[in-house]
C-alpha cells in the first residue's frame, strides 16, 4: 500500500543518478540555487553536516588541535610559490579581478583550498622548536570551478575542515597525517555506518606538492568508489618554498615538517548512496538529526496528542525524539519520514494507549515491532544500536561481495562490467601501466591499502614483477 507514496523516487536499479537527484531534492536536503553548480543547504541537509562535524569537531580538539580562520582571498603571487602546488589548481580558480569598478594590482584567488595562507602565516609565527608542533584547523568554505557537478559529490563550493600542522621531525608529521586518517575512518565507520579501506595514493593520485597522500575508499551501492577523507604528508616541501624554519636546541637552522587533511560535505553523498533504498534516504541513527520520529494516530481522539508529547518528553533523555502533530493524513506522514530517512518511526493511537504499548517501526528493514509502554526505553535504545550496526554490516556485505581479484587486464575489464565494485590487482609501480589501466577500464587506482595482499605474482597490467596491491574502482 505505501508503495503509492514512493511512486516520485526513481528507482536505484533503474537509474542510480537520477534516483539520486530525486532524493537530495525530495528528502529535502539541499535546494538549486541560480549559480551553475551551487547549491543551497536545507535545514535537514545542515542538520546532517552539524552532527557529522560536532562530532569531527570534538575529536580534531581531543587530539590537541585548535581552530583558527583564514582570510578567503589569496594574492595570485602568494599561491605560485609552490610550482605542485600551483599546478595542480590552477584549472579550477575563481578569480577576482576587480573591487567594484577599480581593477586590482594583484589578482585575488578565491582560496580552493588554505595551505598558502598557513603557510605564510607559519613562516610569521614559527621561530624556535619551542614554537612546535602548531596543530591548526579551520572549518571553512572552498571554491573550485568544477565541469561537471552534482550536489554533495561535486559542487563549486563546499564546506570542509581543513587541518594544517607544522612540526620538528619527519616522524612525528607522519604520526600526525595517519593519526588524522584514523580520526576520519572512525567517523565513517563509527557515526555514518560507512566502512572503509585505508591506503597511500598513488604517485599519479596524491595531492599537488604533497609527499604522500593518504586516503580513506568507501564503496558505493552501484559499485562506485568515493574518496571519504584525505590526509597528507607534506615533507618539508612547502616550508623550503614558504620558507619557515626553526631553529632547533643545537642552535641550528631547520625547515619544519608539515601535514593537511580535509573531510567535507561529500561525505553526505556517500551516506546517501551508501544507505539509501527506493524509498529515499537511510540515515544511521548516531549521524541522524531526529532518531525517532512520534507519529499521533487518530490524533483528533481525546488524549491521543497529550499521551504522543508526553512520550516525546520521556523519550528524550535517551533519543532525539521529533513528533509529527500537523494535520496531515498518518500515510503522508510516515511516507514523509522514510523518504527522510529517520531511524525509527512512532505510531501510537487510542488502541495502543489502552493496551499500554506503542508500535516501533525500523527504517532500515521496515519491521514493525509492538513493545510495551514500560520496555520502551530499553528497547528503543537497543532498536537504534541494532540499526547502526545492521547499516554498517550491510554495507560492509555490499563491500566484500563487490570486491573482486584481477591478474591480467581483460580480466579487470570484465569484472569491473560484470560486477562494478573494487577491483584488487598488484600493480608494477609504474605510471604507463597506472594510466594504460585508466585510459583502457576508466578504473583509477583507489589506493593501495595498508594491509597488504599477494593477489598474483604479476603487474595486472603490464606482466612484471610486481609487489605492491591495488584497489582499482570507477570512481565519483
Ligand atoms: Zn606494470
Amino acid at each position: 500500500m505505501a508503495k503509492e507514496f514512493v511512486k516520485d523516487v526513481t528507482s536505484m536499479d533503474e537509474d542510480f543518478a537520477q534516483w539520486y537527484t530525486d532524493v537530495v531534492t525530495k528528502a529535502d536536503l539541499i535546494d538549486y540555487s541560480s549559480v551553475r553548480g551551487s547549491m543551497i543547504i536545507r535545514p535537514y541537509g545542515y542538520a546532517l553536516w552539524d552532527n557529522i562535524k560536532n562530532e569531527l569537531d570534538r575529536r580534531i580538539k581531543e587530539t590537541g588541535h585548535e581552530n583558527v580562520y583564514m582570510p578567503l582571498f589569496i594574492p595570485e603571487s602568494l599561491l605560485q610559490k609552490e610550482k605542485d602546488h600551483v599546478e595542480g589548481f590552477a584549472p579550477e580558480v575563481a578569480w577576482v579581478t576587480h573591487g567594484g569598478s577599480e581593477e586590482l594590482a594583484e589578482r585575488l584567488v578565491v582560496r580552493p583550498t588554505s595551505e598558502v595562507l598557513f603557510c605564510e602565516h607559519y613562516s610569521n609565527i614559527i621561530h624556535s622548536y619551542r614554537d612546535l608542533p602548531k596543530l591548526y584547523n579551520q572549518w571553512a568554505n572552498v571554491v573550485r570551478w568544477e565541469k561537471t557537478t552534482r550536489p554533495f559529490l561535486r559542487t563549486l563550493e563546499f564546506l570542509w575542515q581543513e587541518g594544517h600542522t607544522a612540526h620538528a621531525t619527519d616522524e612525528e608529521a607522519m604520526e600526525e597525517t595517519i593519526q588524522m586518517l584514523n580520526v576520519y575512518a572512525a567517523i565513517c565507520e563509527e557515526i555514518l555506518a560507512i566502512p572503509v579501506v585505508k591506503g597511500q595514493k598513488t604517485e599519479k593520485e596524491k595531492f599537488a606538492g604533497a609527499k604522500a597522500t593518504f586516503t580513506i575508499e568507501s564503496l558505493m551501492h552501484d559499485g562506485k568508489a568515493l574518496q571519504s577523507g584525505t590526509s597528507h604528508h607534506f615533507g618539508t616541501g612547502f616550508a623550503e618554498a614558504f620558507n619557515i624554519q626553526y631553529t632547533d636546541k643545537e642552535g641550528k637552522l631547520q625547515y619544519v615538517h608539515q601535514t593537511s587533511w580535509g573531510f567535507t560535505t561529500r561525505i553526505i553523498g556517500a551516506l546517501i548512496m551508501v544507505h539509501g533504498d527506493d524509498r529515499g534516504l537511510v540515515i544511521p541513527p548516531k549521524a541522524a538529526p531526529t532518531q525517532v520520529m512520534i507519529v499521533p494516530i487518530a490524533q483528533h481522539k481525546e488524549g491521543v496528542l497529550d499521551f504522543a508529547y508526553d512520550l516525546k518528553k520521556s523519550l528524550s533523555g535517551v533519543a532525539r525524539v521529533d513528533i509529527d502533530a500537523s494535520d496531515k493524513k498518518p500515510g503522508w506522514k510516515f511516507n514523509e519520514y522514510e523518504m527522510k530517512g529517520i531511524p525509527v518511526r512512532l505510531e501510537v493511537g487510542p488502541k495502543d494507549i489502552e493496551n499500554k504499548q506503542v508500535v516501533l517501526v525500523r527504517r532500515d528493514t521496515l519491521e514493525k515491532v509492538i513493545v510495551p509502554l514500560d520496555q520502551l526505553e530499553t528497547k528503543l535504545v537497543e532498536l537504534l544500536d541494532d540499526i547502526q550496526s545492521n547499516l554498517y554490516n550491510k554495507a560492509l556485505n555490499h563491500r566484500e561481495e563487490r570486491t573482486s581479484v584481477a591478474v591480467t587486464l581483460p580480466e579487470l575489464k570484465e569484472k569491473l562490467e560484470a560486477k562494478p565494485g573494487f577491483i584488487k590487482a598488484m600493480w608494477c609501480g609504474e605510471l604507463t601501466c597506472e594510466e594504460k589501466i585508466k585510459e583502457e577500464t576508466t578504473a583509477t587506482s583507489r589506493c593501495i591499502p595498508f594491509e597488504q595482499e599477494q593477489v598474483s605474482e604479476t603487474c595486472v597490467c603490464c606482466g612484471k614483477e610486481a609487489d605492491k596491491m591495488v584497489y582499482w574502482a570507477k570512481a565519483y
